[in-house]
């Protein structure tokens, strides 16, 4: 998949025709991910794939964090596949095509390299492709199910037993597993289950002997019968059985793409896109077109941007900002930068925010003198713009990049308040945002456990009345905030 010498790649950026070896697909919609793909693909197909994985894992991550059961992830996860991982239609039928199979081959090996760094890392994208494992098994018809575990039979340390053995067993089986099984049967029917049907489902049940050590968990739960130092377990718990197997099975192969990165680490084309990749997966969600939404930023002037019909649509950290600025007349450097950028994102001219910000530090009880204004800050706000110095065109700062940021010190009011703030003054807050008590306990769960992005999407859920997508850019919150409201007036 990629050359492990350092060479540039001046004339190589269309690897089109160029392949090194025949791609070895997995024949299957879901795959162990076993052999590394050896085709050569371009730089862009290289990020792009990768970033559409992470928004499913992003997705994913969310849905855990927040308590969804299983299937409501799987319910939400359904669009986001389709759009961007497609194996097939949903539930799934055979036709898949190359394309997509590539397309997930080379997103998963990518992504290995991405998070095989660090243990948090692996532990997490371990944890989030398992559920994406476990979500396209459920997705495939029973008959393709069936011929994945017989095609991966020499990797799966279990087999099925035969009948004689089971009723050999047929008591001892049913006391150790009903419960199991019957909890599995409610959950699927949403009903529950009669004694009789129980009983008439354990007759066609099949029963998995594994190894006693694969399933210590089960044991432990005393959920399988155990014997000879086997593990008798239904066939309702295959999937868990599995996921074990590809969890495994994940570990074991990041640890071993951990190992080969410094050789990998000689290659200066891929190791910024890795970094980049690795340093913040929640910022690939969003990337504001310096102007947000072109249809909704007509109105953004520097006296609108004052005003509770635009402010409202803030999420905290800007409104703790734009706020505290009207109050002191001033913002110290960190502060202007991040406030400045966020503007700019949602479409407030270099002229308007000239005005603005110029009003905002020429007013009120701390007020400077227009004089000194522009002697000392003026220059500030066009470099933020691209008009001095290097005229960078800056971009708005997404939430990682806040939070990568040092802490706001006294009279400085930058960074995300769901990190920064005391919990009295964050319920405050969140209180005049509407966000009732209940909630609020849910909210402070979430700054407790420093998910502070989950933290904001789930206030921008509470305050809006809806189910988002995870936000991890404040001008994503703002943007998705006024689409929602546009789209109310519409209705
Ligand atoms: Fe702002 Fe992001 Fe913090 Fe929300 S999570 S307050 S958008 S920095």
């Amino acid at each position: 998949m990629f050359r492990q010498v350092k060479r540039r790649t001046a004339g190589r950026r269309n690897f089109e025709g160029a392949q090194d070896a025949p791609l070895l697909l997995p024949s299957h919609r879901l795959s162990f991910y076993e052999v590394p793909p050896t085709e050569e693909l371009t730089l862009e197909q290289f990020e792009s794939w990768a970033i559409d994985r992470l928004k499913v894992l992003i997705e994913i991550e969310l849905c855990m964090a927040r308590g969804r059961l299983f299937r409501d992830t799987e319910a939400a996860l359904r669009p986001l596949l389709q759009k961007l991982l497609p194996l097939g239609t949903w539930p799934a039928n055979n036709k898949v095509s190359a394309d997509d199979l590539r397309k997930d081959f080379y997103s998963h090996f990518i992504l290995r390299l991405v998070f095989c760094r660090t243990e948090d890392l692996r532990r997490k994208f371990v944890r989030n492709e398992t559920v994406l494992f476990r979500i396209r098994y459920n997705a495939m018809q029973p008959k393709e199910q069936h011929q994945f575990i017989t095609d991966h039979h020499d990797k799966l340390p279990w087999h099925y037993i035969d009948s004689e053995e089971k009723n050999a067993l047929a008591d001892q089986l049913y006391a150790a597993a009903a419960a199991t099984v019957r909890a599995a049967l409610s959950a699927e029917s949403e009903s529950s289950i009669t004694n009789d049907q129980l009983r008439a489902h354990f007759r066609t049940e099949n029963f998995i002997k594994v190894p006693f050590e694969k399933i210590v968990s089960l044991v432990a739960t005393r959920l399988v019968l155990l014997k000879d130092g086997y593990g008798y377990v239904p066939s309702t718990l295959q999937l868990s059985l599995l996921s074990l197997e590809f969890l495994e099975h994940l570990l074991r192969d990041l640890l071993r793409t951990f190992q080969a990165i410094p050789r990998l680490e000689e290659d200066d084309r891929l190791l910024p896109l890795l970094n980049h990749l690795g340093q913040n997966f929640a910022s690939m969600e969003y990337d504001p077109a310096f102007g947000a939404d072109p249809s909704l930023v007509s109105d953004i002037n520097a006296v609108s941007v004052a005003t509770p019909a635009i402010t409202k649509h803030y999420p905290l950290c800007a409104k703790h900002l734009q706020t505290n600025m009207m109050a002191q007349s001033h913002l110290r450097h960190e502060g202007r930068q991040q406030l400045s950028l966020f503007l700019k994102g949602i479409g407030l001219s270099v002229d308007e925010a000239l005005k603005f910000w110029s009003h905002s530090f020429t007013s009120g009880p701390h007020a400077m003198t227009p004089e000194r204004f522009n002697k000392e800050f003026k220059y500030n706000i066009r470099h933020t713009y691209g008009l001095e110095g290097a005229r960078t065109n800056y971009k708005p700062w997404d939430c990682a990049r806040i939070l990568l940021r040092p802490a706001p010190g006294k009279n400085e009011y930058h960074g995300c308040p769901y990190r920064d703030m005391s919990v009295d003054a964050l319920s405050s807050q969140l209180g005049e945002m509407g966000v009732g008590a209940v909630d609020l306990k849910s909210v402070l769960g979430d700054v407790e456990r420093k998910d502070y992005t989950v933290a904001c999407t789930r206030v921008f859920e509470i305050t809006h009345n809806v189910q988002a997508e995870h936000i991890g850019h404040p001008n994503l919150y703002f943007d998705r905030s006024r689409q929602l409201e546009r789209a109310k007036t519409e209705a």
